[in-house]
Protein backbone atom coordinates (compact mmCIF):
# COMPACT_ATOMS: atom_id res chain seq x y z
CA UNK A 1 0.00 0.00 0.00
CA UNK A 2 2.52 2.42 0.46
CA UNK A 3 5.24 2.45 3.74
CA UNK A 4 7.49 0.49 2.41
CA UNK A 5 11.19 2.28 2.46
CA UNK A 6 12.62 3.29 -0.82
CA UNK A 7 15.66 0.76 -0.41
CA UNK A 8 13.32 -2.36 0.85
CA UNK A 9 11.19 -2.04 -2.59
CA UNK A 10 14.08 -2.93 -4.86
CA UNK A 11 16.34 -5.22 -2.42
CA UNK A 12 14.98 -7.90 -4.77
CA UNK A 13 16.58 -6.22 -7.97
CA UNK A 14 19.66 -8.22 -9.48
CA UNK A 15 21.25 -7.02 -12.85
CA UNK A 16 19.62 -10.12 -14.49
CA UNK A 17 16.48 -8.91 -13.36
CA UNK A 18 16.52 -5.70 -14.36
CA UNK A 19 17.79 -6.49 -18.02
CA UNK A 20 15.24 -9.12 -17.95
CA UNK A 21 12.40 -6.07 -17.04
CA UNK A 22 14.26 -3.40 -19.90
CA UNK A 23 13.96 -6.01 -22.43
CA UNK A 24 9.99 -6.61 -22.35
CA UNK A 25 8.98 -5.56 -25.87
CA UNK A 26 5.04 -4.16 -24.39
CA UNK A 27 4.39 -1.67 -21.65
CA UNK A 28 2.88 -1.28 -18.81
CA UNK A 29 3.53 -4.67 -17.18
CA UNK A 30 3.45 -5.68 -13.29
CA UNK A 31 6.35 -8.36 -12.13
CA UNK A 32 6.36 -10.25 -9.05
CA UNK A 33 9.40 -11.44 -7.81
CA UNK A 34 9.59 -14.72 -6.79
CA UNK A 35 12.55 -14.35 -4.78
CA UNK A 36 10.90 -12.17 -2.25
CA UNK A 37 7.50 -14.09 -2.23
CA UNK A 38 9.98 -16.86 -0.75
CA UNK A 39 12.06 -15.05 1.10
CA UNK A 40 8.91 -13.29 2.94
CA UNK A 41 7.05 -16.34 3.58
CA UNK A 42 9.98 -17.81 5.25
CA UNK A 43 10.05 -15.17 7.87
CA UNK A 44 6.39 -16.08 8.37
CA UNK A 45 7.11 -19.04 8.60
CA UNK A 46 9.21 -18.25 11.22
CA UNK A 47 7.04 -16.84 13.51
CA UNK A 48 4.68 -19.92 13.18
CA UNK A 49 6.92 -22.30 13.86
CA UNK A 50 8.24 -20.11 17.19
CA UNK A 51 5.14 -19.63 18.61
CA UNK A 52 3.43 -22.01 17.31
CA UNK A 53 0.77 -19.46 15.75
CA UNK A 54 -0.99 -20.06 12.39
CA UNK A 55 -0.32 -17.58 9.27
CA UNK A 56 -2.75 -16.59 6.31
CA UNK A 57 -2.59 -14.83 3.38
CA UNK A 58 -5.29 -12.59 3.34
CA UNK A 59 -5.80 -12.07 -0.64
CA UNK A 60 -7.17 -9.15 -0.74
CA UNK A 61 -3.82 -7.35 -0.60
CA UNK A 62 -2.22 -10.28 -3.22
CA UNK A 63 -4.16 -12.80 -5.02
CA UNK A 64 -1.60 -13.81 -7.71
CA UNK A 65 -2.79 -17.72 -7.20
CA UNK A 66 0.56 -18.48 -9.68
CA UNK A 67 2.58 -17.88 -6.24
CA UNK A 68 -0.03 -19.92 -4.07
CA UNK A 69 1.90 -23.40 -4.47
CA UNK A 70 5.52 -21.60 -3.47
CA UNK A 71 3.25 -19.62 -0.40
CA UNK A 72 1.76 -22.80 0.78
CA UNK A 73 5.24 -24.53 1.29
CA UNK A 74 4.98 -21.66 4.80
CA UNK A 75 1.84 -20.51 4.70
CA UNK A 76 -1.40 -22.14 6.99
CA UNK A 77 -3.77 -20.94 4.32
CA UNK A 78 -5.59 -17.87 2.91
CA UNK A 79 -8.27 -15.20 4.48
CA UNK A 80 -10.93 -14.21 1.98
CA UNK A 81 -13.29 -11.43 2.08
CA UNK A 82 -15.89 -13.06 0.42
CA UNK A 83 -17.01 -15.66 -1.78
CA UNK A 84 -14.98 -15.56 -4.90
CA UNK A 85 -11.60 -15.17 -2.74
CA UNK A 86 -12.32 -18.15 -0.86
CA UNK A 87 -13.03 -19.80 -3.72
CA UNK A 88 -9.27 -18.99 -4.95
CA UNK A 89 -8.30 -19.80 -1.88
CA UNK A 90 -9.85 -23.34 -1.97
CA UNK A 91 -8.60 -23.79 -5.77
CA UNK A 92 -5.38 -22.45 -5.58
CA UNK A 93 -4.15 -23.59 -2.35
CA UNK A 94 -5.36 -26.99 -1.79
CA UNK A 95 -5.12 -28.92 1.29
CA UNK A 96 -4.84 -26.03 3.14
CA UNK A 97 -7.19 -23.71 5.79
CA UNK A 98 -9.53 -20.90 4.05
CA UNK A 99 -10.99 -18.00 6.44
CA UNK A 100 -13.22 -15.29 5.71
CA UNK A 101 -14.53 -12.84 7.00
CA UNK A 102 -17.08 -9.76 5.52
CA UNK A 103 -19.31 -6.78 7.03
CA UNK A 104 -22.69 -8.55 5.85
CA UNK A 105 -23.05 -12.18 3.74
CA UNK A 106 -25.41 -12.59 0.93
CA UNK A 107 -27.94 -15.39 1.69
CA UNK A 108 -27.49 -16.59 -1.72
CA UNK A 109 -23.65 -16.98 -1.23
CA UNK A 110 -23.56 -18.19 2.25
CA UNK A 111 -24.18 -21.95 1.32
CA UNK A 112 -21.11 -21.76 -1.43
CA UNK A 113 -19.14 -19.80 1.74
CA UNK A 114 -19.51 -23.00 4.01
CA UNK A 115 -18.89 -25.48 1.23
CA UNK A 116 -15.09 -23.99 0.30
CA UNK A 117 -14.59 -22.14 4.56
CA UNK A 118 -13.29 -23.75 7.53
CA UNK A 119 -13.68 -20.87 9.36
CA UNK A 120 -16.64 -18.06 8.96
CA UNK A 121 -15.82 -14.81 10.67
CA UNK A 122 -18.78 -12.53 11.48
CA UNK A 123 -19.38 -9.01 11.76
CA UNK A 124 -22.04 -8.45 13.86
CA UNK A 125 -24.75 -10.23 16.13
CA UNK A 126 -27.57 -10.20 13.91
CA UNK A 127 -25.20 -11.47 10.98
CA UNK A 128 -24.13 -14.22 13.45
CA UNK A 129 -27.63 -15.16 14.52
CA UNK A 130 -28.82 -15.19 10.77
CA UNK A 131 -25.94 -17.73 9.85
CA UNK A 132 -24.55 -19.13 12.71
CA UNK A 133 -26.53 -22.14 12.57
CA UNK A 134 -25.97 -22.92 9.03
CA UNK A 135 -22.38 -22.19 9.45
CA UNK A 136 -21.95 -24.95 12.46
CA UNK A 137 -24.18 -27.55 10.67
CA UNK A 138 -22.32 -27.36 7.50
CA UNK A 139 -19.12 -28.31 10.02
CA UNK A 140 -17.51 -24.54 9.82
CA UNK A 141 -15.65 -22.67 12.75
CA UNK A 142 -17.32 -19.34 13.07
CA UNK A 143 -16.01 -16.62 15.07
CA UNK A 144 -16.87 -12.57 15.39
CA UNK A 145 -14.97 -9.95 14.62
CA UNK A 146 -14.86 -7.87 17.93
CA UNK A 147 -13.81 -4.05 17.72
CA UNK A 148 -11.37 -3.24 20.73
CA UNK A 149 -12.34 0.47 19.94
CA UNK A 150 -8.84 1.27 20.45
CA UNK A 151 -6.74 3.38 17.85
CA UNK A 152 -3.73 2.81 16.62
CA UNK A 153 -3.62 5.09 13.80
CA UNK A 154 -4.58 8.26 12.68
CA UNK A 155 -8.31 7.63 11.96
CA UNK A 156 -7.74 7.55 8.00
CA UNK A 157 -9.65 5.26 5.66
CA UNK A 158 -7.50 2.46 7.01
CA UNK A 159 -8.46 2.54 10.58
CA UNK A 160 -11.32 -0.20 11.32
CA UNK A 161 -11.69 1.70 15.30
CA UNK A 162 -12.05 5.03 14.36
CA UNK A 163 -15.74 6.37 15.85
CA UNK A 164 -19.06 4.98 14.19
CA UNK A 165 -16.71 2.21 12.59
CA UNK A 166 -19.11 -0.35 10.88
CA UNK A 167 -16.45 -3.00 11.03
CA UNK A 168 -16.51 -5.24 14.54
CA UNK A 169 -18.83 -5.62 17.14
CA UNK A 170 -17.79 -3.37 20.40
CA UNK A 171 -18.29 -4.80 23.72
CA UNK A 172 -21.85 -2.59 24.22
CA UNK A 173 -23.16 -4.60 21.47
CA UNK A 174 -21.55 -7.61 22.18
CA UNK A 175 -23.52 -7.69 25.42
CA UNK A 176 -27.16 -7.96 23.39
CA UNK A 177 -25.72 -11.70 22.23
CA UNK A 178 -28.08 -14.32 23.28
CA UNK A 179 -26.48 -17.03 25.66
CA UNK A 180 -26.92 -19.68 22.80
CA UNK A 181 -24.95 -17.57 20.70
CA UNK A 182 -22.25 -16.59 22.78
CA UNK A 183 -22.03 -20.87 23.40
CA UNK A 184 -21.82 -21.44 19.50
CA UNK A 185 -18.26 -19.27 18.33
CA UNK A 186 -15.19 -21.00 18.45
CA UNK A 187 -13.11 -17.93 17.89
CA UNK A 188 -12.77 -14.05 18.14
CA UNK A 189 -11.30 -12.15 15.14
CA UNK A 190 -10.28 -8.58 15.24
CA UNK A 191 -8.69 -6.63 12.81
CA UNK A 192 -7.21 -3.00 13.59
CA UNK A 193 -3.75 -2.47 12.00
CA UNK A 194 -2.25 -1.36 9.03
CA UNK A 195 1.62 -1.22 7.96
CA UNK A 196 2.22 -1.45 11.75
CA UNK A 197 5.06 -2.86 14.15
CA UNK A 198 4.59 -4.70 16.69
CA UNK A 199 3.95 -1.93 19.20
CA UNK A 200 0.75 -0.92 18.02
CA UNK A 201 -0.36 -5.03 17.84
CA UNK A 202 0.59 -4.65 21.76
CA UNK A 203 -1.66 -1.90 22.59
CA UNK A 204 -4.56 -3.62 20.57
CA UNK A 205 -3.97 -6.32 22.89
CA UNK A 206 -4.58 -4.29 25.92
CA UNK A 207 -7.47 -3.34 24.72
CA UNK A 208 -9.11 -6.27 23.80
CA UNK A 209 -7.59 -8.11 26.89
CA UNK A 210 -9.37 -5.02 28.89
CA UNK A 211 -12.80 -5.33 26.93
CA UNK A 212 -13.01 -9.03 26.17
CA UNK A 213 -10.72 -10.79 28.59
CA UNK A 214 -13.75 -12.68 30.18
CA UNK A 215 -14.77 -14.31 27.14
CA UNK A 216 -11.22 -15.39 25.37
CA UNK A 217 -10.81 -18.28 27.43
CA UNK A 218 -13.63 -19.83 26.12
CA UNK A 219 -12.38 -19.58 22.85
CA UNK A 220 -10.28 -22.32 20.69
CA UNK A 221 -8.72 -19.48 18.65
CA UNK A 222 -7.93 -16.00 18.70
CA UNK A 223 -7.79 -14.53 14.79
CA UNK A 224 -4.88 -11.16 15.20
CA UNK A 225 -6.34 -9.89 11.61
CA UNK A 226 -3.49 -8.37 9.69
CA UNK A 227 -1.57 -4.94 9.19
CA UNK A 228 1.37 -7.07 10.84
CA UNK A 229 4.26 -5.59 8.98
CA UNK A 230 6.56 -7.93 9.46
CA UNK A 231 8.45 -8.51 6.35
CA UNK A 232 9.25 -4.84 6.68
CA UNK A 233 13.18 -4.36 7.77
CA UNK A 234 12.62 -2.36 10.98
CA UNK A 235 9.70 -4.56 12.21
CA UNK A 236 10.29 -5.70 15.96
CA UNK A 237 9.41 -9.69 15.07
CA UNK A 238 10.71 -10.70 18.93
CA UNK A 239 7.83 -8.37 20.00
CA UNK A 240 4.92 -9.85 18.09
CA UNK A 241 6.36 -13.38 19.29
CA UNK A 242 6.38 -12.01 22.49
CA UNK A 243 2.80 -10.90 22.37
CA UNK A 244 1.50 -14.20 20.61
CA UNK A 245 3.20 -16.57 22.84
CA UNK A 246 1.82 -15.14 26.16
CA UNK A 247 -1.64 -14.66 24.71
CA UNK A 248 -2.15 -18.07 23.41
CA UNK A 249 -0.57 -19.47 26.80
CA UNK A 250 -2.60 -17.03 28.79
CA UNK A 251 -6.08 -18.09 26.83
CA UNK A 252 -5.11 -21.72 26.15
CA UNK A 253 -5.89 -20.39 21.99
CA UNK A 254 -4.38 -20.84 18.84
CA UNK A 255 -3.27 -17.76 17.48
CA UNK A 256 -4.11 -16.61 13.85
CA UNK A 257 -2.48 -14.10 11.80
CA UNK A 258 -3.35 -13.12 8.22
CA UNK A 259 -1.34 -10.50 6.95
CA UNK A 260 -1.47 -9.33 3.08
CA UNK A 261 1.25 -7.07 2.80
CA UNK A 262 3.70 -8.46 4.51
CA UNK A 263 3.43 -11.54 2.62
CA UNK A 264 4.27 -10.01 -0.82
CA UNK A 265 5.59 -6.83 0.43
CA UNK A 266 8.22 -5.24 -1.89
CA UNK A 267 7.71 -8.37 -4.01
CA UNK A 268 6.31 -6.09 -7.52
CA UNK A 269 7.73 -4.31 -9.65
CA UNK A 270 5.37 -1.95 -12.20
CA UNK A 271 7.15 -1.17 -15.08
CA UNK A 272 6.17 1.97 -17.79
CA UNK A 273 7.30 3.88 -20.38
CA UNK A 274 7.65 7.85 -20.96
CA UNK A 275 5.38 8.80 -23.19
CA UNK A 276 5.08 12.31 -22.94
CA UNK A 277 7.02 15.17 -21.54
CA UNK A 278 4.85 17.79 -20.70
CA UNK A 279 5.13 21.25 -18.92
CA UNK A 280 3.81 24.25 -17.65
CA UNK A 281 3.83 26.97 -14.78
CA UNK A 282 7.51 26.07 -14.21
CA UNK A 283 6.42 22.32 -13.21
CA UNK A 284 7.68 19.26 -15.71
CA UNK A 285 5.76 16.39 -16.26
CA UNK A 286 6.23 12.83 -17.49
CA UNK A 287 3.26 11.47 -18.74
CA UNK A 288 3.41 7.47 -18.35
CA UNK A 289 1.59 4.51 -20.06
CA UNK A 290 0.47 3.71 -16.19
CA UNK A 291 -2.12 5.63 -14.40
CA UNK A 292 -2.15 5.41 -10.42
CA UNK A 293 -6.27 6.20 -10.94
CA UNK A 294 -6.54 2.76 -12.93
CA UNK A 295 -3.38 0.65 -11.72
CA UNK A 296 -2.01 1.36 -8.26
CA UNK A 297 -5.02 2.82 -7.02
CA UNK A 298 -3.78 2.77 -3.69
CA UNK A 299 -1.69 5.78 -4.60
CA UNK A 300 -4.39 7.75 -4.45
CA UNK A 301 -6.83 6.42 -1.95
CA UNK A 302 -3.75 6.39 0.88
CA UNK A 303 -1.95 8.81 -0.41
CA UNK A 304 1.53 7.77 -1.57
CA UNK A 305 4.06 8.02 -3.50
CA UNK A 306 5.55 5.07 -4.77
CA UNK A 307 9.28 4.47 -4.73
CA UNK A 308 11.42 4.35 -8.42
CA UNK A 309 14.18 2.76 -9.02
CA UNK A 310 16.96 4.73 -9.31
CA UNK A 311 15.36 7.74 -7.88
CA UNK A 312 16.83 7.99 -4.50
CA UNK A 313 15.53 11.98 -3.74
CA UNK A 314 19.12 12.94 -3.75
CA UNK A 315 18.95 14.43 -7.28
CA UNK A 316 17.76 17.78 -8.30
CA UNK A 317 16.05 17.50 -11.67
CA UNK A 318 12.04 17.72 -11.13
CA UNK A 319 9.37 15.88 -12.50
CA UNK A 320 5.58 15.12 -11.86
CA UNK A 321 4.74 11.77 -12.97
CA UNK A 322 0.98 11.52 -14.35
CA UNK A 323 -0.78 9.08 -16.02
CA UNK A 324 -2.45 9.22 -19.60
CA UNK A 325 -5.91 9.55 -18.58
CA UNK A 326 -8.20 12.80 -18.96
CA UNK A 327 -8.48 12.69 -14.89
CA UNK A 328 -6.14 15.83 -13.79
CA UNK A 329 -5.40 14.42 -10.21
CA UNK A 330 -3.97 10.88 -12.17
CA UNK A 331 -1.11 11.75 -10.56
CA UNK A 332 1.73 9.69 -9.62
CA UNK A 333 3.88 12.13 -7.60
CA UNK A 334 6.68 14.71 -7.70
CA UNK A 335 10.13 13.30 -7.53
CA UNK A 336 13.84 14.57 -7.78
CA UNK A 337 15.91 12.38 -10.85
CA UNK A 338 19.53 12.61 -10.84
CA UNK A 339 19.42 12.56 -14.62
CA UNK A 340 17.32 13.65 -17.64
CA UNK A 341 14.73 11.65 -18.82
CA UNK A 342 13.29 11.12 -21.62
CA UNK A 343 10.19 9.79 -24.42
CA UNK A 344 10.36 6.34 -24.54
CA UNK A 345 12.55 5.78 -20.94
CA UNK A 346 11.53 3.03 -18.60
CA UNK A 347 11.07 3.63 -15.16
CA UNK A 348 10.42 0.80 -12.85
CA UNK A 349 8.17 1.34 -9.94
CA UNK A 350 8.52 -0.25 -6.97
CA UNK A 351 6.12 -2.73 -3.72
CA UNK A 352 3.55 -3.15 -6.54
CA UNK A 353 2.57 -6.38 -5.73
CA UNK A 354 0.38 -5.65 -3.06
CA UNK A 355 -3.24 -3.64 -3.92
CA UNK A 356 -2.49 -3.61 -7.10
CA UNK A 357 -3.11 -6.24 -9.78
CA UNK A 358 -5.76 -7.04 -7.94
CA UNK A 359 -7.43 -3.70 -7.26
CA UNK A 360 -6.94 -2.56 -11.26
CA UNK A 361 -9.56 -1.38 -13.22
CA UNK A 362 -10.17 0.11 -16.54
CA UNK A 363 -11.41 3.57 -16.23
CA UNK A 364 -10.77 5.88 -19.27
CA UNK A 365 -10.47 2.59 -20.97
CA UNK A 366 -7.44 2.17 -19.98
CA UNK A 367 -5.54 -1.30 -20.83
CA UNK A 368 -4.43 -3.07 -17.76
CA UNK A 369 -0.82 -4.33 -17.65
CA UNK A 370 0.36 -7.82 -18.15
CA UNK A 371 1.62 -9.74 -15.37
CA UNK A 372 5.10 -11.62 -15.24
CA UNK A 373 6.88 -13.84 -12.67
CA UNK A 374 10.35 -13.46 -12.47
CA UNK A 375 12.65 -15.80 -11.31
CA UNK A 376 16.50 -15.11 -9.74
CA UNK A 377 18.59 -15.83 -12.73
CA UNK A 378 15.86 -13.14 -14.47
CA UNK A 379 13.95 -15.50 -16.46
CA UNK A 380 10.36 -13.96 -17.14
CA UNK A 381 6.98 -16.05 -17.08
CA UNK A 382 4.15 -13.84 -18.76
CA UNK A 383 1.14 -15.43 -16.48
CA UNK A 384 -1.72 -13.42 -18.28
CA UNK A 385 -2.54 -10.55 -20.93
CA UNK A 386 -5.75 -8.04 -21.33
CA UNK A 387 -6.65 -7.08 -24.07
CA UNK A 388 -9.99 -5.08 -24.89
CA UNK A 389 -12.06 -8.32 -24.93
CA UNK A 390 -11.39 -7.82 -21.65
CA UNK A 391 -12.60 -4.36 -20.91
CA UNK A 392 -15.58 -4.78 -23.33
CA UNK A 393 -16.87 -7.77 -21.70
CA UNK A 394 -17.24 -5.79 -17.89
CA UNK A 395 -19.49 -3.30 -19.83
CA UNK A 396 -22.42 -4.93 -21.48
CA UNK A 397 -23.86 -7.51 -23.30
CA UNK A 398 -21.21 -9.25 -25.94
CA UNK A 399 -23.74 -11.36 -28.56
CA UNK A 400 -26.32 -8.82 -29.65
C1 LIG B 1 -7.13 -6.01 4.96
C2 LIG B 1 -7.30 -7.15 5.85
C3 LIG B 1 -6.22 -8.00 6.11
C4 LIG B 1 -4.84 -7.80 5.52
O1 LIG B 1 -4.32 -6.57 5.83
P1 LIG B 1 -2.83 -6.15 5.41
O2 LIG B 1 -2.75 -4.72 5.82
O3 LIG B 1 -2.72 -6.31 3.94
O4 LIG B 1 -1.90 -7.02 6.16
C5 LIG B 1 -6.45 -9.07 6.95
N1 LIG B 1 -7.66 -9.30 7.51
C6 LIG B 1 -8.73 -8.51 7.29
C7 LIG B 1 -10.02 -8.80 7.92
C8 LIG B 1 -8.57 -7.41 6.44
O5 LIG B 1 -9.63 -6.60 6.22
Amino acid sequence: MGQSDKRAAFAGLNENKIDALLSVSETPFYVIDKEIIRRNCEVLYKVAKNTGCKVLLAQKAFSGFDLYPLMSEYLDGTEASGLYEAMLGREEMPGKEVHVFSAAYRERDFTEITKCCDHIVFNSPAQLKKYGKTAKAAGCQIGLRINPECSVQDGGIYDPCSEGSRLGTTRENFNKLGCAEKEMLDGIHFHTLCEQNSDALEKTLEAVELKFGDILGNMQWVNFGGGHHITRPDYDVEKLEKCITDFSEKYGVTVYLEPGEACALNAGYLVTEVLDIVGSSGKTTLITDVSPACHMPDVLEMPYNPPIFGVTGDGCIKYRLGGPTCLAGDVTGEYTFREEVKTGDRLILGDMAIYSFCKNNTFNGMPLPDIYVIDEDGSLDRLTRFGYADFKARLGKLSK
